[in-house]
């Protein structure tokens, strides 16, 4: 039995809506991720099954490895067709804003969505929501959208409505926020509901597998790159890796050849706290990866340092300015948190 983590009063009010709505459209957060991807097409099965005509709109495009996901090819992205989606935005019934905390991030698509009449419901996990939505069911403590997903649909009382195919998304979006279950996933409920999506007949290992296993050889030739390029600081118990404009095209980079780079430097004995540089090839700025393992919380460096934020041990933000400006901040930072980092934890 799972705990009811959803307020009893969130779920009957949502139950509402969703009865008399005939169009909901689902948006989630650019550069969409797999717990982004995994949610909404969690979510857009299950409301397919209903007789819902039901649409994913994402800002832009998302990476190869998340293309085989069943329904992926009708997710529809607004920087494409950003006329036929805020057509869907505006005539929708209720509105699904899933993965996301802050209107900002789901870039351009905010006007459409704040100005759209439909009833605006949040479904996330990241902290501190705004108050753009009637309805929020914001759970920092649980560590996928995906998961919420999944129990958002069950305490609907359609659990029996799941198919494979939505299962199959839902397990997608639970897997990469916890990096295959290897981070924020010591909550033994992940582990029932994992025994429930097997029992739609999802292959958790081929999923696994499609995710993490079918990337390019020059992907896999940038990432030896970086590591040989990284730099340690044993004595702030971190580590930084970056990536140039030059440097990804010398690679052949594609959108999501640098995912999960960030987490490679906490795989050093005594690291625990990893950064990753990476100049943007679309706006004149460097995005800023951070990742850290126990209580350090890379978030609140994140939004001192990089003006941006996320959870505990996941975070980012933004600079702007030149790659070795980037470095020379975040040096900064680790001499302002250099008492945090070197903490037993
Ligand atoms: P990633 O390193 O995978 O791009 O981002 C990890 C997490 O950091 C995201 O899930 C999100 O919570 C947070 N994050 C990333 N970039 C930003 C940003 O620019 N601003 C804020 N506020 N959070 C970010
Ligand atoms: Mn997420």
């Amino acid at each position: 039995m799972l705990t009811k983590v959803i307020e009893q009063s969130k779920i009957d009010h949502f139950t509402k809506w969703f009865d008399r709505a005939d169009k909901i459209v689902i948006v989630s957060h650019v550069g969409p991720d797999g717990d982004a991807i995994g949610s909404s097409l969690g979510l857009w099965h299950f409301f397919s099954s209903q007789g819902k005509t039901a649409n994913v709109i994402v800002p832009n495009a998302f990476p190869d490895f998340l293309k085989w996901m069943p329904g992926s090819k009708d997710v529809l992205l607004y920087d494409r067709y950003k006329e036929f989606a805020d057509k869907l935005i505006a005539e929708a019934d209720v509105i699904c804003c899933l993965d996301f905390n802050a209107i900002h991030r789901i870039d351009a698509m905010g006007d459409a969505v704040l100005a759209s009449p439909a009833r605006k419901i949040l479904i996330d996990h990241h902290l501190h929501p705004e108050d753009f939505c009637k309805i929020i069911i914001s759970h920092p403590e649980i560590s996928s959208t995906s998961e919420l997903v999944f129990r958002l649909i069950c305490r609907m009382g359609y659990f029996s409505d799941i198919s494979r195919e939505g299962a199959e998304c839902i397990y997608t979006g639970m897997m990469t926020d916890t990096g295959g279950f290897t981070y924020n996933s010591n909550n033994r409920e992940i582990y029932f509901i994992i025994s429930e999506l097997l029992s739609k007949g999802i292959d958790k290992d081929e999923i696994y597998r499609k995710v993490f296993n079918t990337y390019s050889e020059s992907r896999l030739r940038l990432m030896g790159y970086v590591l040989s390029q990284m730099k340690v600081y044993p004595d702030y118990h971190a580590a930084l890796i970056s990536l140039t404009k030059a440097e990804q095209s010398q690679f052949d980079y594609v959108r999501g050849d640098s995912e999960g780079f960030v987490n490679i430097p906490l795989s050093i004995k005594g690291v625990i706290f990893s950064c990753f540089l990476r100049e943007d090839t679309e706006k004149p700025m460097i995005k800023i990866s951070l990742r850290s393992v126990g209580t350090f919380p890379c978030n609140q460096l994140a939004a001192e340092f990089f003006g941006g934020g996320g959870h505990l041990n996941a975070s980012g933000g933004e600079f702007y300015g030149t790659m070795d400006e980037a470095r020379k901040v975040f040096e900064q930072a680790l001499e302002k948190y250099k008492p945090l980092l070197n903490a037993k934890g």
